[in-house]
């Protein structure tokens, strides 16, 4: 059975590590571990989680898009593990846009992010694929792909003045009318 797992808040240490590549694929606490990520970022309404967040330093992260009550504009997509993963190509084009962090709860920032970006990974199966995102679900995979380096979202955020709360970008958002 999954577990839901702790997720590490800004200031412990392992936010800030560069996390180990992953040997072995079918490794069964490996896989395990995949699967407790999955249900806490499905429980903790996440679009993205990287293990990193739940305290395993280790070049793994999941991508699950989906309209739920902390991004009601996410597009839908099945849950995807990416393991060891590698940018291959980035648009030059960047846009800015809204993020958050379960590890940052309560606070938005506008962050400037390639509009699109291939990535080459390790499926669970050990399978090697190559993948090309755009818009939101490339957002989420380069926001993930930076706490396998240690690196969060404040840290690109171009303007204090582009932080905000969670109850006032709610606001924000649905004058924008994105939020559904
Ligand atoms: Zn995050």
């Amino acid at each position: 059975m999954a577990r839901l797992l702790q997720i590490a808040q800004l200031g412990h240490p392992v936010l800030r590590q560069r996390a180990a590549e992953v040997g072995d694929v079918h490794d069964l606490p490996l896989q395990a571990l995949i699967d407790d990520m999955l249900q806490t970022v499905a429980d903790a309404n996440g679009v993205g989680i990287a293990a990193p967040q739940v305290y395993e330093s280790r070049r793994i992260f999941i991508i699950a898009s989906w309209p739920n009550p902390r991004y009601p504009y996410a597009p839908k997509m099945e849950p995807t593990v990416l393991i060891n993963p590698a940018i291959t190509w980035q648009s030059e084009a960047t846009e800015k846009d809204w993020e958050g962090c379960l590890s940052i709860p309560g606070m938005r920032g506008l962050v400037p992010r390639h509009k699109a970006i291939r990535v080459r990974y390790l499926s669970r199966d050990n399978e090697p694929l190559e993948t090309e995102y755009s818009g939101f679900v490339a957002r989420i995979v380069q926001h993930e792909l930076d706490h396998l380096n240690g690196i969060v979202f404040l840290d690109r955020v171009e303007s204090t003045r582009e932080l905000v709360m969670q109850k006032e970008w709610l606001k924000i958002v649905a004058r924008q009318g994105r939020a559904e």
